[in-house]
């Protein structure tokens, strides 16, 4: 590879350059949405993380596997493996089947996907396909004697783990820490330690997603299935894991542990986390009144939106932070995240106008490494966006003839912002809002040509009502007299 890259790894805590462990291949595993609500701000931030990642390593001429699941089983509404599932709980409250539930939000969560251009993973397992796979994990952690059996449930045992290796290691936590901060809930009279986390649960007789097990009718605990699917899909051992940071304790730590328990060793070479959202400083959350859906972001359709803002002013929005970074939505950054992504498309509109020049007053041969070497730098997408507003003013600058570029410049700037800009950052040109707008403003132009047909008739000048109409028609319009006076539609 041409390019050195170098990411930030959670468990080493510093970045690290990127050798894949079977190049040209490269497996990367990303923990995808529990889908029984729609996508909010929180399920684009990674998904528009990783997808710059997958985009990214594959222009690198890497084979990248990708495997994002679906999780439709086994999330409860405690992380501490407690309380209701919730897509049952959702399913319960809407009369429906809990697949239906599952099924209803996944197509959502992709439709909001699309629009952000974020690319489908390679593979998108769901975690209810996975039961088979689940309990042999379950089976091998208790027969290594890291799990034991509790009224039809198996709990992770994490004192006799810690004793033999270290639980805590990917959040920086000692087992202490963990046990000062574990609430008392319900069922934890099952575990021998607050701490344990379940592997498998019992079913409650009311509860309808369950699957025969060696242990009880139940279902998996929500760890269980990025390591099972994780391991079916990318192998033993697989190059990135990645997912929010809110995913880092317990989540990823009890993946850790469940891939030591089973075969012996860490599954995953590099961890990946991306920071969180917060919305005017404030932490997102369905209580807080600031919960605000993609959709209506989309359409403008939350009472804290001053507008709409198109799916490409969100994703440009997004990666005009670093990954790493904390990002606060509040209506006047995005304002300047949307006029931002405005002046680089301008720009590159710009381009077409240029009239080439013998001689160039600027230097742009060094912007493509500029570029490269900020993703090298743990995918430094600001800094990308920074050479790219550079490179804009320059092209500007030739375009108002204040300065001049010649046409392998040209030609340069222009490779450089379709493979930065639009192939590796993923920015489209806006389609719904843009073109809708265009649209009605040629179709107000359509109607006034046709109304000045409708006068000339009235004054008898045939020949410019039959111009108007046979040039219409060449450009593949048709119109029809109506008893009101006209109709058109575009034929094409
Ligand atoms: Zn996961």
């Amino acid at each position: 590879m041409e390019q050195k890259l170098y990411i930030y790894n959670t468990l080493t805590r510093r970045k690290e350059e990127f050798v894949p462990l079977h190049a040209p291949h490269v497996g990367m595993y990303v923990c995808g949405p529990t889908v029984y609500g729609d996508p909010h701000l929180g399920h684009a931030r990674p998904a528009i993380t990783f997808d710059l990642v997958f985009r990214y390593l594959r222009h690198l001429g890497y084979k990248v596997r990708y495997v994002r699941n679906i999780t439709d089983v086994g999330h409860l509404e405690h992380d501490a493996d407690e309380g209701e599932d919730k897509i049952a709980k959702k399913a319960r409250v809407e009369q429906l089947e809990p697949m239906e539930v599952a099924q209803y939000y996944t197509n959502r969560y992709h439709k909001a996907m699309e629009a952000l251009n974020v690319l489908p993973p390679s593979i998108e397992p769901q975690a209810s396909g996975h039961i088979i796979e689940q309990i042999e994990l379950v089976k091998e952690i208790l027969a290594n004697g890291y799990a034991y059996e509790s009224e039809g449930s198996v709990y992770f045992d994490v004192a006799k783990y810690n004793r033999d290796h270290h639980y805590g290691k990917l959040s920086g936590r000692n087992l202490d820490d963990v046990l000062n901060t574990t609430r008392e809930l319900d069922g934890q009279q099952e575990k021998r330690n607050p701490a344990d986390f379940a592997l498998w649960k019992a079913a409650q007789p009311e509860h309808i997603m369950r699957w025969p097990s060696p242990w009880s009718d139940g279902f998996p605990g929500w760890h269980c299935e990025c390591t099972a699917m994780g391991r079916k899909y990318l192998g033993a051992h697989f190059d990135i894991h990645g997912g929010g940071m809110d995913l880092i304790f317990p989540h990823h730590e009890c993946e850790i542990a469940q891939s030591v328990a089973s075969q012996g060793d860490d599954m995953v070479h590099y961890w990946m986390h991306n920071n969180m959202i917060t919305i005017n400083g404030t932490k997102m959350g369905k209580s807080l009144g600031n919960f605000i859906t993609l959709e209506q972001f989309f359409k403008g359709t939350h009472p804290m939106l001053s507008q709409a803002y198109s799916p490409m002013t969100i994703r440009f929005f997004i990666l005009q932070a670093h990954y790493r970074g904390t990002v606060d939505f509040s209506n006047e950054a995005l304002q300047a995240a949307e006029k931002g992504m405005l002046r680089l498309m301008e720009a590159y509109d710009n381009l077409e106008r240029i009239v080439p020049a013998a001689t160039s007053t600027a230097d742009v041969s060094g912007l493509r490494q500029k570029c490269y070497d900020a993703m090298n730098d743990d995918l430094n997408t600001p800094m990308v966006i920074a050479h790219l507003f550079d490179a804009a003013k320059t092209i500007n600058s030739a375009n108002d003839k204040k300065a001049s570029l010649t046409a392998d410049d040209v030609a340069e700037l222009r490779s450089v912002f379709d493979l930065f800009l639009f192939d590796l950052l993923g920015m489209g040109r806006e389609q719904e809002s843009g073109n809708a707008a265009r649209e009605e403003a040629y179709a107000h132009a359509v109607d006034m040509l046709l109304e000045q047909r409708m006068k000339a008739k009235a004054a008898k000048d045939w020949t410019t009502s039959d111009a108007i109409r046979n040039r219409l028609a060449e450009l593949g319009f048709e119109v029809k007299d109506t008893k009101d006076g006209f109709a058109w539609r575009l034929l094409k």
